[in-house]
């Protein structure tokens, strides 16, 4: 579907593609192809844009909300995207620990960006990039660089309207590139956050520069329900609604989280306090899963009443056939497998996000539920390990930097090489397993990555050449997409179907070439390697029904629609572990597995 203007003229549409028009901007053209349809050769082609903010607390759900109304939105046929804007200085939250902001997401163009852009991928099934997240320390930089440049001719730099002006610039950009009908911002933060205020402002402006029917804002709350006097309590909206008014800003729309259904005295209020219509009152209730928002959302009406806002007056029915079949899937699962998630920050579950929603696709595909025990890799020691890795079906060694929990992490590792247990490691977890076979298989008792122990007389895991001149730590590890080709025959190769695949990197260590010849001869092989650099990026064990270590990352190209093939056979394999676990022969458990 392509949203077209007044002023891009009718007579340039192709012919046989009926036009309607609906209003003074908008004329929406049906598409009765497949096919994209493009006007011209670049088409200009404006879009229309969805600002989500959020008011009472955070951690409200914003991003999933966020994410299930773009999900909407393009079942419907529209080309939407989805940006985040995080009012922290960090110039992006790749030198953030995972304790204070969860997992850093690495994008096909190597941003380290926020989290939630996982879940737009996810629910999209569409690729962002470095331009889909803006920090308050990109936006100063850029500013401050200008100032530097004497770009400002000598004006005095201000928040309004220079870093105002820079902020809604970011907010248009992916909008002008014209491959988007909308393009959804998320605000993060609080509103009333003394940090979020620049953002609320640039809102407020371009709620006033852009025609009125191009703008909706959808705020999110919370009503907290009273146990003690069985009630909904509207307040902490209305108080929220009311801050968010004072900074200029009026939101069209009340998405209200709630634990308990919204009756219509309760929507009717919020609708008269807070000025909007009641319709616009929108209910979300908690959810078993994430995966249902959408379909919550749906029956509430959210993206009808966005069009609507929108000008946008006529639009086909939902297409969410594959996003139900995954649901069916996940909520309805024929058998169990559990997998020990080895990491480090397991305290908090946002720190290993995308592992833990690639786990729930993966597992739809295997019609399993995956239930994941968090395993601490401090505290796993030689005596305790089978006592920790008791009742496993598989064994997942996270991703992770530094010292801490490494012993323990390759006690898990050679548990799983010896028990035939599933193991699948994730760059960290892979350079561990080298170690492992380095010490425990080849004899290098020492045998370290030189990030631990810069002295190991053998280090099997090494800095990789280019990052030995590298002193800046933010956005200098090796990052983003690059090329692995596979050797045919091997695991990897029945994982992916494929010789030549590209995946996401985060990372300064490599597997050290000059000890390959030697793992090898003794059955740890390299599958998966950069033809270009020569990097190893998948090692594997031939004569283990399911051991491998990538020093990628597929967890972050996980989605709904097309799961990571490495989970979805690792999980795979995890379910014919458990149902063979006590009849058990290698050799004819490695065919069965793929
Ligand atoms: N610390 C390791 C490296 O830099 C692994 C990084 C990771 O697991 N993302 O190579």
């Amino acid at each position: 579907m392509l949203l077209l203007r007044d002023e891009q003229k009718v007579q340039e549409c192709p012919k046989g593609i009926p036009l309607e028009r609906r209003n003074h901007s908008l004329i929406v053209a049906q598409k009765f192809s497949s096919k994209n349809i493009y006007l011209t050769d670049q088409p200009f082609i404006m879009a229309k844009y969805i600002f989500v903010t959020g008011g009472v607390t955070s951690s409200l759900g914003k991003g999933i909300i966020a994410a299930s109304l773009a999900k909407l939105l393009q079942s419907r046929g529209f080309r939407v995207t989805i940006q985040k804007f995080d009012p922290y200085i960090n110039v992006d939250p790749g030198t953030l620990n995972p304790y204070e902001h969860g997992e850093c997401y690495v994008t096909e163009d190597g941003a380290e960006t926020d989290l939630d852009l996982g879940h737009y991928e996810r629910f999209l099934n569409t690729y962002t990039s470095q331009a889909n997240n803006v920090t308050t320390g990109r936006i100063y930089q850029t500013v401050i660089n200008k100032e530097r440049a004497g770009d400002f001719l000598g004006k005095t730099v201000q928040v309004v309207p220079h870093i105002t002006d820079e902020i809604k610039r970011r907010m248009l950009l992916l909008g002008k590139s014209g491959n988007y009908d909308i393009v959804i911002s998320e605000l993060g933060g609080t509103v009333g956050d003394i940090e979020s205020l620049p953002f609320i402002e640039a809102v407020r402006q371009l709620q006033w520069e852009l025609p009125e029917d191009d703008v909706v804002v959808v705020h999110l709350t919370l009503i907290p329900y009273l146990r003690a006097a069985k009630e909904l309590k509207t307040k902490p909206t209305q108080h929220s609604v009311k801050m968010l008014s004072e900074t200029g800003v009026h939101p069209d729309i009340i998405v209200c989280r709630t634990e308990e259904p919204l009756n219509n005295d309760i929507k009717r209020k919020i609708a008269l306090f807070c000025n909007v219509k009641q319709e616009a009152v929108i209910e979300a209730m908690d959810a078993s899963t994430i995966y249902e928002v959408p379909l919550l959302m749906l029956r509430e009406k959210l993206d009808v009443i966005c069009m609507k806002k929108l000008g946008i007056n006529v639009f086909p029915e939902p297409d969410l056939e594959k996003w139900k079949v995954f649901l069916d899937k996940l909520k309805y699962p024929k058998s169990k497998v559990t997998i020990g998630l080895i990491g480090k920050y397991i305290e908090l579950q946002d720190a290993y996000k995308s592992i833990l929603e690639s786990f729930i696709h993966a597992g739809a595909m295997n019609e399993v539920k995956v239930q994941v025990v968090n395993v601490h890799s401090e505290f796993i020691t030689k005596e305790n390990v089978e006592e920790k890795l008791e009742g496993l079906d598989g064994l997942l060694v996270a991703p992770g930097f530094g010292n801490r929990g490494i012993e323990g992490k390759i006690i898990a590792v050679q548990y799983a090489r010896e028990k035939k247990l599933p193991f699948f490691g994730i760059c960290l977890g892979m350079q561990m397993a080298v170690i492992e076979f380095g010490r425990n298989v080849l004899g290098l008792k020492d045998a370290h990555s030189t990030e631990m122990d810069p002295n190991t007389p053998d280090p099997v895991i090494n800095m990789m050449e280019e990052q030995k001149k590298i002193k800046m730590m933010g956005g200098t590890m090796r990052l983003g997409a690059y090329p692995c080709e596979i050797k045919e025959g091997t695991l990897a190769h029945k994982i992916y179907h494929e010789t030549h695949i590209t995946e996401r990197h985060r990372h300064r260590f490599e597997f050290n070439n000059d000890y390959l010849e030697q793992f090898e001869s003794k059955g740890m092989i390299a599958s998966g390697k950069n033809n270009e650099t020569g990097l190893v990026e998948i090692m594997e064990l031939p004569d283990h029904p399911f051991f491998i270590g990538v020093q990628y990352h597929p967890e972050l190209k996980s989605s709904v629609e097309r799961p990571a093939p490495v989970f979805v056979s690792f999980i795979g394999a995890a379910k014919i572990y458990n149902e063979k676990k006590h009849v058990y022969k290698t050799s004819a458990l490695q065919d069965a597995l793929i």
